[in-house]
């Protein structure tokens, strides 16, 4: 961790109509650290991520990605914003992975892998090909490049994913429960992709109920609940001693 922030979240809220679903997050992330976020089922992790990446809009507060102001609005006045190019150059720069792999069926591992590239970051064909047969190499993959999704169990599919977010360079990857949709014996293979990716100094929030993976691999871990932030802080502390009462009920449950 170099200590420059690389998201910083500050009284985001969010509604969906009358739904106010982000009640006030803050969260701040330097570059290199990992955080990871757990919480119970509708508390708003995977609507703060899709915030972060600006698949959302933001109702009030603000979110800095790297020193970029993602929204503001303050008294119902949107004060700053990016315009719509700022926004997608910016999502270049954030990996995505979610509970679904989402890989293009009708496309081989390797294709999966080089179509941003090609398409979005006007890479060449050569060279998006090289990286990422050296991506599927990092994942534990070269002898899939040519393998269709349907041809993978769910834990390559996923690797692919993550080598697919890795090819564009991102400076912040957000996995929203990667392995929740996985079977319980290839959830391993995936943690240990992402605790590699971790050891390189990626900065990474991840959403995950794998509390050991939490606690050995995340600098931070932060509990949400009801749309705000409840609790963060070192890991094996806010596990062996968590300062709230509903941080301690939800623990119970998944420990
Ligand atoms: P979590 O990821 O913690 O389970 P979510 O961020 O997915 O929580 O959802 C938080 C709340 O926002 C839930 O009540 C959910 O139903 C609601 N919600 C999420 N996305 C939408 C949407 N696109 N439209 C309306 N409500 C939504
Ligand atoms: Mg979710």
């Amino acid at each position: 961790m170099n200590g420059r922030p690389m998201v910083l979240a500050e009284d985001v809220h969010k509604a969906y109509g009358q739904h106010h679903v982000l009640k006030g997050v803050s969260m701040e992330v330097r570059a290199g650290e990992v955080v990871c976020v757990i919480g119970p089922s509708g508390s708003g992790k995977s609507t703060f991520l899709r915030c972060i990446n600006h698949l959302e809009g933001i109702d009030g507060g603000r979110i800095l990605v790297d020193g970029d102001l993602i929204g503001y609005r303050q008294n119902g006045d949107r004060l700053h914003d990016l315009k719509p190019k700022e926004a997608a150059a910016q999502r270049r720069d954030i990996g995505m992975v979610f509970q679904r792999f989402n890989l293009f069926p009708h496309l081989s591992a390797l294709e999966n892998i080089t179509v941003a590239p090609t398409m979005v970051g006007g890479l060449k064909p050569a060279a998006a090909t090289a990286r990422a047969r050296e991506l599927l190499d990092r994942v534990g993959l070269s002898a899939k490049a040519d393998a269709y999704p349907a041809q993978l169990s769910g834990g390559q599919q996923q690797r692919v994913a993550i080598a697919r977010a890795l090819a564009m360079d991102p400076k912040l990857m957000l996995f929203d429960e990667p392995t929740s949709a996985l079977d319980p014996e290839l959830v391993g293979e995936v943690l240990d992709v992402m605790k590699g990716l971790a050891r390189s100094g990626m900065t990474m929030i991840v959403v995950t109920h794998e509390i050991g993976f939490a606690r050995e691999v995340g600098d931070t871990l932060a509990f949400m609940d009801g749309g705000v932030v409840v609790e963060s802080g070192r890991p094996a502390e806010v596990i062996a001693a968590p300062q709230r009462e509903r941080t301690r009920a939800f623990l119970s449950h998944v420990l």
